[in-house]
């Protein structure tokens, strides 16, 4: 199946929750969720009682929505979170925060997870001196994550910083990292924790969805 290109809100709607797709506008009252708009469709209005098996699917779209992730990519994932030490459900979150493009959005470089898989594929991020085009990239702490030093490059990280700045309560990055805002540069300091990642689904249903 091929990337979905449709209507970024009909995503949130579909599962009832903030999934921060659209940048800036997530944060103003224009959000359909703040809004409070029924999910999409004829029937979206309706309530249904959902089954474990509909909670644990749900559970899996928010979060391959929200990593902006195709099925099999996210499947892949999984299988790698699957043969690391620890708890499954917890690597795998840790994993999908230490995607390249996640840091370059949480580090504010682009306003969106999708902007931010765009300015890594279009080649504006180095990783460590060296240019990396790939969006699934995985970090480590001790990785230093800059803009590259064209102009273009550094426009467009700069204009997102401003702007994700005018909407955010505050200028901090998430604790595990750090940015330097000068020299648009930001580094991987440890493996975010659990408590550190937004609470954004009940992993443990994504694990026992892939267990069956
Ligand atoms: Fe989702 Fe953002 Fe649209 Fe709100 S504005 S519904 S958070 S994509």
């Amino acid at each position: 199946m091929g990337r979905y290109i449709g209507p970024a809100c009909r995503l949130c709607r579909r599962e009832g929750m903030k999934l921060f797709l659209k940048g800036t506008r997530c944060y103003m009252s224009k959000c359909a969720i703040d809004k409070e708009r029924n999910p999409p469709g004829q029937h979206g209005a309706r309530r249904r009682k959902l089954s474990d098996y509909g909670e644990q699917l749900r559970a899996k779209q928010r979060l391959r929505r929200m990593y902006g992730m195709q099925e099999e990519q996210f499947r892949v994932f999984f299988e790698k979170a699957l043969k690391q030490r620890g708890v499954t459900g917890e690597r795998l979150l840790q994993m999908l925060e230490l995607r390249l493009d996640t840091v370059v959005w949480r580090l504010g470089f682009a306003v969106s997870q999708r902007a931010a898989r765009q300015m890594v594929l279009h080649g504006h991020i180095e990783v460590n001196g060296r240019k990396v085009d790939i969006p699934s990239y995985q970090l480590r702490p001790g990785c230093v994550v800059q803009v590259r030093g064209r102009e273009h490059s550094r426009q467009l990280a700069q204009a997102s910083l401003d702007q994700v700045a005018s909407v955010r309560k505050s200028d901090e990055v998430v604790p595990w990292l750090s940015l330097n805002r000068d020299e648009l540069k930001g580094e991987v300091l440890h493996v975010p924790s659990r408590e550190e990642i937004q609470p954004v689904v009940n992993e443990q249903q994504v694990v026992e969805l892939y267990s069956k």
